[in-house]
């Protein structure tokens, strides 16, 4: 298998082509054409990790954080809910005080309230206690996203401070599933000292993971983070987009039916990457509504798209991403992961 999996990865050209449309059928066969809709609210900036690569660490002294207001987050909530989106996400930075842990538990009922509990919710809010997870799993959230960011042990250290632990971040994934959360996880591709070897590591370990849902991206330079000395060294952009491809078309290969995003940070590597992500292999697009006065604090690597005001999410402009994969838009639907259902 690791054979393979290592030849896929390399493929360039005719193979490669062959390998994504391979892909492609599989999706279509397992998981239709729908693509379904996240709409993202990027909760806060403030966050107490160091991960080197992030342009948000609590190190970078030039972020400028801030914290959505629960006004502003049920606006962006009633925007998913009235455009018919079916759910959104909640993504932070990670914070493990008393009062946010309740703020998020207060969102989590009010957002059910003002959607007639019909928005599905994902939170992406970082390492918790099982406590922590299990109240705001009751107070509504469903799905939860915790990247490993690279499931290598050793590619973890170097990639973070002696104080993250790599066995801390794992539990954190078993706690999820213990809640009954649908559980995704995640790698960057492309990283500084990442090996092919280390790739297909990441897809293994999904599948051991018995993981529901995958966000995996192109890794992408932030000037002010500890890896930006090693930009050098990295593969060239285009390099890292053959290669996302092909891990997203390996991963529906090896897990035909999870959940997978069309993500980000492939639309800030490549202006067709969301739409190439979809017709190979993703079925879940992530619509930034964040309030834009505070999209360009929310910066975690260079070129993210939908900082600036040309609405590059707007809902005009997925439907356009979706429509030129060859996908359809699932309003007003969950879609919740198969492989999570399969499992009941
Ligand atoms: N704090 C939470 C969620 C927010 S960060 C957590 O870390 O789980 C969301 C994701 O952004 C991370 O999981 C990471 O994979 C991604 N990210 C951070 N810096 C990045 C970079 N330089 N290039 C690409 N993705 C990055
Ligand atoms: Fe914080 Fe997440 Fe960035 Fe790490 S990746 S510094 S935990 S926001």
């Amino acid at each position: 298998m690791q054979e393979i999996l290592l030849q896929q990865l390399k493929a360039r050209g005719d193979e490669a082509l062959e390998l994504r449309q391979r892909a492609s059928i599989v999706k279509q066969e397992n998981v239709g054409n729908n693509v379904y809709l996240r709409g993202l609210i990027e909760l806060s900036n403030k966050c107490k990790k160091n991960c080197y690569y992030c342009g948000i660490r609590v190190g970078n002294k030039e972020a400028h954080r801030y914290t959505l207001n629960k006004e502003e987050v049920l606006q962006s909530a009633q925007f998913a809910y009235e455009n018919n989106f079916g759910s959104i996400v909640l993504q932070a930075g990670e914070c493990v005080n008393d009062d946010y842990i309740d703020f998020v538990e207060d969102l989590l009922w009010e957002i059910g309230r003002l959607s007639d509990n019909k928005l599905g919710i994902t939170l992406s809010l970082g390492e918790q206690s099982l406590q922590t997870y299990m109240r705001w799993r009751k107070a509504g959230a469903k799905r939860y996203l915790l990247r490993i960011e690279a499931s290598s042990e050793e590619l973890y250290k170097k990639l973070h401070p002696n104080s993250h632990s790599y066995q801390a971040r794992i539990d954190c994934l078993h706690l999820l599933k213990d809640a009954d959360y649908q559980v995704g996880t995640g790698v960057m591709i492309g990283l500084p000292f990442q090996t092919y070897e280390h790739l297909v590591e990441d897809l293994l370990f999904f599948t051991k993971l018995d993981i529901d849902m995958v966000g995996m991206g192109p890794y992408l330079e932030h000037t002010q983070t500890p890896l930006y000395k090693y930009s050098e060294e990295l593969h060239s952009k285009a390099e890292r987009y053959e290669i996302s491809l092909n891990m997203l078309a390996s991963l529906r290969l090896l897990m035909p039916k999870i959940n997978i995003a069309s993500t980000t940070a492939m639309g800030s590597l490549h202006n067709k990457g969301r739409e190439d992500a979809i017709r190979i292999a993703a079925n879940v697009i992530m619509p930034n509504i964040t309030p834009i006065k505070y999209r360009e604090d929310y910066f975690l690597y260079e070129n993210k798209i939908c900082i600036d005001k040309s609405n590059e999410d707007s809902k005009q402009n997925i439907e356009k991403i979706v429509k030129a994969a060859a996908a359809v838009v699932a309003y007003g639907l969950h879609g919740d992961s198969l492989h999570f259902k399969g499992k009941a």
